[in-house]
């Protein structure tokens, strides 16, 4: 589904809209259960959406809206579920390409095998033979054989090319579709879950190489201001910015997540904290000194800023208890005044 309606349905008016589900669940006489008020929330929070066009048209002709029309309707149009049947549809063709191969080796085998007899019994027809005539016969059904075996290897290698050309795009597919599961659709920076799994490897990774790491929580200062005055979509466009300003300083082997909302995550391996202030500060400045202008009508948007927080991970500890840490000293700065960053090791002094 577009990324506008997941904005919506996390946004200012997200009680709204589950308020307005239900009712419109309601007079329509649809069932309350989780996937019907996943699907229902779409509808009212995109009305002009394909989703919400196809539910019309169900209702204008006053199909029951049974649970299996409901999964079907799951299924095309909301992105989760379509993620799991495009791995389920990679997983079947999959399977079916093994099968292929493993039916194509068997019968390979099969025929060696029978090719093996052919040749012990014109070993001992050989040695048995009379006259020319009985041998050229032997050399005969030697050579088609020979020639059985020769075309089954060809269709064997044939299937086998063929096989790993497709096992070969459904590995391209399954990757495609991990990297969506992965990627946040707003900004294209990682989303939680990796950023989440991201900062377990580092951890362990830092405990196997005894090296450092450092993290760091960034957060849009007066968000909420900037999308009262300006509306959600600017917002989001304002997101994408500083999404893009952090991508840019948070490539590898540094990495960087949309945490949640208007909330960054950056993990730096190797790096103390000296050099991730640093780094920090760098964000910091180029959001700050940036005019923003709204794309679609040229206006002026100000500036916006972004306050900071980081904590160096300690020897043996969770990658949670850091991001905690990280996250106090990101209030920290937010409580001494915003537009700065915060060391959770040398808090600063109240404003
Ligand atoms: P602070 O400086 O303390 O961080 O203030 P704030 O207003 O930024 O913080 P608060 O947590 O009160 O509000 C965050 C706002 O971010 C609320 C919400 O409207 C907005 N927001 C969260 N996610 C999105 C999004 O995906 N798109 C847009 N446009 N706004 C979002
Ligand atoms: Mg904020
Ligand atoms: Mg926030």
């Amino acid at each position: 589904m577009s990324g506008n309606v997941e904005t919506t349905l996390r946004g200012p008016d997200a009680y709204k809209v589950a308020h307005r589900t239900l009712e419109i669940m309601e007079r329509h006489a649809v069932w309350p259960t989780p996937l019907n008020f996943e699907l229902w929330s779409h509808y009212v929070a995109d009305p002009e959406g394909p989703l919400a066009r196809e539910l019309n048209r169900l209702l204008s002709i006053g199909e029951p809206l049974t649970e299996t029309v409901s999964e079907e309707l799951a299924a095309v149009y909301l992105a989760k579920a379509r993620l799991n049947e495009q791995i389920r549809d990679a997983g079947d063709q999959l399977s079916k390409e093994l099968a292929a191969v493993s039916r194509a080796i068997v019968q390979a085998q099969k025929s060696h095998e029978t090719y093996g007899q052919t040749l012990a019994g014109a070993s001992k027809g050989l040695a048995d033979a009379k006259d020319t005539a009985q041998i050229k016969a032997m050399v005969d059904s030697l050579s088609t054989a020979t020639r059985r075996v020769q075309r089954e290897n060809k269709s064997l290698e044939k299937k086998l090319a063929e096989s790993t050309g497709e096992v070969q795009r459904l590995r391209e597919h399954l990757e495609q579709v991990r990297r969506d599961a992965t990627t946040d659709g707003l900004t294209n920076l990682a989303n939680r879950k990796a950023f989440d799994e991201e900062l377990a490897r580092a951890c362990a990774e830092a405990d196997e190489n005894g090296s450092i790491l450092t993290l760091a929580v960034l957060d849009i200062d007066h968000f909420k201001s900037f999308n009262d005055t300006w509306g959600h979509q600017t917002g989001d466009q304002v997101i994408r910015y500083v999404a893009s300003v952090i991508g840019s300083r948070g490539a590898t082997p540094r990495f960087s997540a949309r945490y949640g909302g208007e909330e960054f995550a950056m993990i730096f391996p190797g790096e103390d904290a000296a050099l991730v202030e640093a780094c920090l500060e760098e964000i910091r400045e180029e959001v700050a000194s940036r005019m923003l202008k709204r794309r679609s009508t040229n206006e002026d948007l100000g500036t916006v800023t972004v306050s900071a927080g980081l904590a160096t991970r300690q020897e043996g500890e969770t990658g949670s208890c850091v991001m905690e840490r990280a996250d106090k000293a990101l209030y920290a700065s937010k409580r001494t005044g915003r537009n700065r960053v915060t060391n959770a090791e040398k808090p600063a002094k109240a404003a």
